[in-house]
């Protein structure tokens, strides 16, 4: 799935592999497509609730071979609709229920309000992230995920507990678009470094690459919900 500029993501990804040396190779994956053999990084993004019902249909067809990569190690960024299915499941708000694949130890139920907006958090592992986030799923931890990060301007999983996304392995699970990669080069480099040391067994980034997202962070304080 790819909504809300999603692609974005995939494009930032390479220009940053490329600066690292590595000469990336893009599959996109439809439904009824196998995963390619050889997979480094795995990217998803958002959907509408009725695209979500027919990519629930084939994820469970992969369930095994995602959940095998994902104990290798292999790092994935999975945003909004694709979170949610890697939850374990998503009752929308007309009250079906799309079984998703339990990477991550969340449930999803839709809601009445859409969560819609600039978005900010403050992560552990990357510092503050931004992003852009359009859902009215309401996502909840169990206990075997951790969040991605804390909120500090916009809503999250759900407008009560202050969390966003999930974590687990070298998964991350949030409801940032934005793209999120262009915005936040150090979750870019968290999936390369990942990636490298498990094909190569260690990486030592040879670039310094800029991080050129000062002033979309900015705006992205500036511009109020
Ligand atoms: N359909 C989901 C929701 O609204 C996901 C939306 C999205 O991917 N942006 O909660």
């Amino acid at each position: 799935m790819n909504i809300y500029g999603d692609r974005g993501n995939v494009l930032s990804l390479v220009r940053r592999t490329r600066a690292q040396g590595f000469a990336p190779r893009v599959v996109e994956v439809n439904p009824g497509d196998p995963l390619p053999d050889d997979v480094d990084i795995v990217l998803g993004g958002g959907g509408q609730d009725s695209g979500q019902g027919r990519v629930a249909k084939d994820l469970a067809v992969k369930r095994d071979e995602i959940h095998r990569l994902v104990a290798e190690g292999v790092p994935m960024l999975m945003v909004c609709g694709l979170y949610q299915l890697f939850g374990h499941r998503f009752i929308t708000h007309t009250g079906d229920e799309l079984r998703g694949i339990g990477v991550l130890d969340v449930e999803t139920r839709g809601g009445d309000v859409r969560m819609i907006g600039n978005i900010v958090l403050d992560t552990e592992e990357f510092g503050e992230v931004i992003g852009y986030e359009n859902h009215s799923g309401n996502t909840t931890l169990g206990p075997q995920s951790r969040p991605f990060g804390r909120v500090t301007q916009g809503a999250g999983n759900n407008p009560d507990d202050g969390l966003e996304g999930a974590r687990s392995h070298h998964v991350i699970g949030t409801y940032l678009h934005g793209s999120v990669l262009p915005k936040n080069p150090r979750v870019s480099d968290f999936l390369i470094a990942r990636a490298a040391e498990r094909r190569y067994g260690g990486f030592t980034p040879i670039a310094e690459i800029g991080d050129t997202v000062t002033r979309a962070r900015e705006s992205a304080k500036r511009r109020p919900r």
